[in-house]
């Protein structure tokens, strides 16, 4: 975690020399950062990037939502369109999308594919790239890749498109498209795009300052951010932007006292997925200057890294000993309802069927009775046994009236039954931070106004995405590259 320093902005009129010199200045130096990068390089554009680690610490994964149409969607025979793929994010990623940005996100999505692989990206071909064969199916024809379920080629089901209530507004397509390394090496390796991207930003000679740490930004009399300083080894470094400033220094998981201001105090003991470089300074940096910050208290929350068959043949039940949701959906999705919904509390309820089938279950009580287990969990008389009984009703008739889980998952649970404490205590979820600094389609930070900041960009986690109360996998990569993209080029401009 990085020392605490003031964000306070410091008048260009305190600056003596600059240090450093550039059109364009960015902070922070992952997937968003070198897309901001690159967006501003246009050979005219003296783009300068600080990162205050030794490399880039984006612990970025690899899994980037496009669709509308991409190469990879029409090699595997999916229909896909920029309506539909706007209809269903809009749903997934909401309420409060911000319909500007999810609009121009999809329109240009085939597009944003083709700069990426432009950019050096190596997207997963087949399953027949070389290397281990990607997965193979389950006898319940589940394929499961990474975290993901596989949709052959190189795409998986990345939001629960399949599931309920997706699946009643617009045709399921999946849109997670899988990167691999650029060298060939290793199939689904993690920072893939990050790596590939890096190679870009370094042909297209963006200049990279490492081991320097943005401590706050630079104002003129009007207002307008003219630079930023730093500290590199304890030595303060000024930069000049001549044209913008662009945040991207991700989201604020790892700074405590944010989280505990502005989110559900179940996220303060969550597990944090992400890196100690995302403690928020970059967000606060730019509220100094005015900039609004909208959605803090949204986050992906993950319940279990990777969604067990067991998941979506078993049940979820709250605190009340009653299921609150269909199992068969994105396990993000999971997390977030259960997180914002139950308070973090749940209990997976399987049979002894689905705990043969599953491993790594490691059940907290077991019995043939379900008033029993009432008892040892300490859910309310009846509660479990009224659940499972009207569960399996519909479960025999291949229906669940209440949630929708597909036939494809239901089955009477049997005894003896087996349940799994997903408490948060016991179980911790895991969350990254969705919230952070408004920002107009074109990346100019806004003040509480909706006026631009003028001289400041942001993209990426550092700034609120398209993600707001739900989440895909694979629409951070696919925010912050494109708007970060964006930004860049705005920038550029000068405007
Ligand atoms: C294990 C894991 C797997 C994931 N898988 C996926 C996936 O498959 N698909 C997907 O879309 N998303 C995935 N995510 C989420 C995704 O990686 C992040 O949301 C994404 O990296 C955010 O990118 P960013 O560039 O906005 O910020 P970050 O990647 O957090 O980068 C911010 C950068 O800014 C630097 N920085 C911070 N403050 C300063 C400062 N003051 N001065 C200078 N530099 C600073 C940091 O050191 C860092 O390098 C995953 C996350 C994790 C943890």
């Amino acid at each position: 975690m990085a020392a605490k320093a003031s964000a306070k902005p410091l008048h260009e009129d305190a600056v003596g020399n600059w240090d450093i010199e550039a059109d364009v200045v960015v902070v922070g130096y992952s997937i968003s950062g070198v897309s901001a990068a690159l967006g501003a390089s246009d050979g005219k554009t003296k783009v300068v990037a600080l990162e205050r680690g030794g490399g880039s610490e984006g612990t970025c994964g690899g899994i980037l939502y496009l669709g509308g149409g991409t190469a990879m969607q029409k090699a595997m025979g999916h229909a896909d369109s920029a309506d539909d793929m706007y209809t269903f994010l809009q749903a997934a990623l909401g309420p409060g999308v911000d319909e500007g940005k999810l609009r121009i996100y999809c329109d240009r999505s085939v597009d944003h594919y083709n700069w990426l692989v432009d950019c050096g990206v190596a997207l997963i071909t087949g399953p027949d790239t070389e290397g281990t064969p990607l997965a193979t199916p389950d006898p319940d024809g589940f394929v499961q890749v990474g975290a993901q379920e596989y949709a052959g080629g190189g795409l998986v089901w990345t939001g629960g498109e399949q599931a309920y209530p997706f699946n009643q507004l617009v045709n399921a397509v999946p849109r997670g498209h899988m990167p691999r390394d650029p060298e060939g090496q290793e199939d689904l390796f993690e920072g893939a795009v990050l790596k590939s991207m890096l190679a870009a930003g370094e042909r297209s000679g963006v200049e990279c300052v490492y081991n320097t740490g943005v401590e706050r930004l630079i104002v003129d009399s009007s207002g307008r951010v003219v630079g930023v300083e730093g500290r590199s080894f304890g030595e303060p470094v000024r930069v000049r932007a001549k044209r913008g400033v662009i945040i991207t220094t991700g989201g604020f998981i790892y700074n405590d006292e944010m989280l505990a201001e502005y989110c559900t105090p179940v996220l303060t003991g969550a597990a944090k997925l992400g890196h100690g470089g995302q403690d928020g300074h970059g967000i606060r940096m730019a509220q100094m200057v005015g900039a609004d910050a909208i959605h803090m208290d949204c986050a992906d929350a993950t319940l279990v890294n990777t969604p067990h068959i067991s998941f979506i043949k078993g049940i979820l039940v709250n605190t009340l000993g009653r299921r609150y949701i269909n199992e068969d959906t994105y396990y993000g999705r999971l997390g977030t309802e259960t997180v914002y919904r139950q308070n973090s509390e749940c209990f997976l309820v399987v049979d002894d069927n689905i705990f043969m089938e599953s491993s790594w279950l490691r059940p907290s009580w077991a019995s043939d009775s379900l008033a029993e287990l009432e008892t040892q969990i300490g859910l309310p008389v009846g509660s479990l046994e009224d659940t499972v009984a009207y569960y399996n009703r519909g479960a025999a008739e291949g229906r669940d009236p209440l949630f929708h889980k597909g036939p494809r998952w239901l089955q009477p649970l049997e005894p003896p039954y087996a349940v799994l404490d997903l408490r948060n205590q016991s179980f911790p979820i895991s969350a990254f931070t969705m919230g952070g600094l408004r920002t107009d389609v074109t990346g100019h930070v806004l003040d509480v106004d909706g006026s631009v900041i003028s001289g400041l960009f942001a993209a990426g986690r550092a700034s609120a995405g398209l993600a707001v109360h739900g989440y895909c996998s694979g629409i951070s990569l696919g925010d912050g590259t494109f708007f970060g993209r964006l930004a860049g080029q705005t920038a550029a401009t000068g405007d």
